[in-house]
This record gives structure tokens, sequence and C-alpha cells, in this order.
């Protein structure tokens, strides 16, 4: 699985940044915010820190595989009649063009660790969207009566497409840690 550690980063240098540092994911990669001011030593240190704290915060917030399969399980249930099951459920940190992908051979599911660190209910969202796709591979009339049961679908697309734009416009979140430098 892939993590901070391996990700390609990105610094910036703020002169308006006085004693703050933070780190962000975006694109699959980190983007860490520093004052002007640093030195490469401290550059190099406040770096390996930030990787580390993102880390460890996402760690928390992510759900595990066996999680994520554990609630395709109950998706299945509640929304898809159990009519299929997946083989597989994992993250995957190298999906740059799509938020999930099913396999329908095989019944294995991918969703973008991007995901991870989004509301619960659009990562089932997209779950519930691959599950589906076991039932029926294209976005017709039939995929979406499965799909759009789930109460919150459509504010899970707004959500997503919502993220989607911000990337594209090169919006940048706010951070997700703060630190005193
Ligand atoms: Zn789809």
């Amino acid at each position: 699985m892939p993590n901070s550690v391996q990700a390609e980063v990105e610094v910036r240098r703020s002169r308006r940044r006085k004693r703050t540092v933070s780190a962000y994911r975006r694109d699959g990669k980190v983007i860490v915010m520093i004052p002007d001011r640093f030195t490469r030593a401290e550059e190099a240190e406040w770096v390996t820190t930030m990787l580390d704290r993102l880390d460890r915060s996402e760690k928390r917030r992510r759900r595990t595989d066996d999680q994520l399969m554990s609630r395709a399980h109950e998706l299945c249930r509640e929304f898809l009649h159990d009519k299929v099951q997946p083989t597989s459920v994992r993250w995957v940190g190298n999906m740059t063009t799509r938020w999930g992908s099913c396999t329908t051979s095989t019944g294995e599911i991918r969703l973008s660790d991007r995901l991870a660190t989004m509301p619960a209910w659009v990562v089932d969202y997209v779950l519930l969207h691959e599950l589906a796709h076991l039932i029926e591979p294209s976005h017709d009339k039939r995929f979406w009566h499965w799909v759009d049961a789930y109460p919150r679908a459509e504010r899970a697309k707004g959500y997503l497409e919502g993220v989607a734009h911000a990337v594209a416009l090169d919006l940048e979140p706010c951070p997700e840690e703060e630190a005193g430098a």
C-alpha cells in the first residue's frame, strides 16, 4: 500500500507564512508548505516530520482493505439484494482518472486512495457504484436503478464532481496539518 513516505513531495515556500508548516495530499503528490525563511536543513527536517504526521493521520482515518470488504458485503445486502459479491476490495494509489474500478470477470474492486480521506458516505457511494457494475457493466438505466437506491447518491456525485472541479482549477484545499515551527 502506498504511503506518503514514498510519495512525490513538492515543497512550497511562502513569504506570508511566518511560523506554520502544513502538508496535504493532492493528485498523488504531497505538498508541504513552509515559511520562506526556513533553511534547507529546517526544510528537510519539517518535510520528514510532516510526511510522518500525514501518514499517521491518514492511517487513523482510512479503513483497511478488510474493512472495505466487509462494508462491501453490507452494501450488497442493503442495496443489491445480495445479487453479487466481490472477490476482493482494495485501495490503489495509481488511479489518476477514476475514483474506482472493477473487473467484472473476476469480481475485483479497486478504490483510489485519494478517496481515503473523504467522508465514509462518499467512499460507500463509490464502492456501491463499483459493486453495481458487477451486475450492470454499463451506466445504463438498470445500473442507476441500483446505485440511486443509495440515499446519498446524488450528494456523493456532487461531492466528487466538486473535488474534480477544484483539482482542475488548481485550487488548494485548507491545510490538513498545521504546526508551529
Ligand atoms: Zn461506473
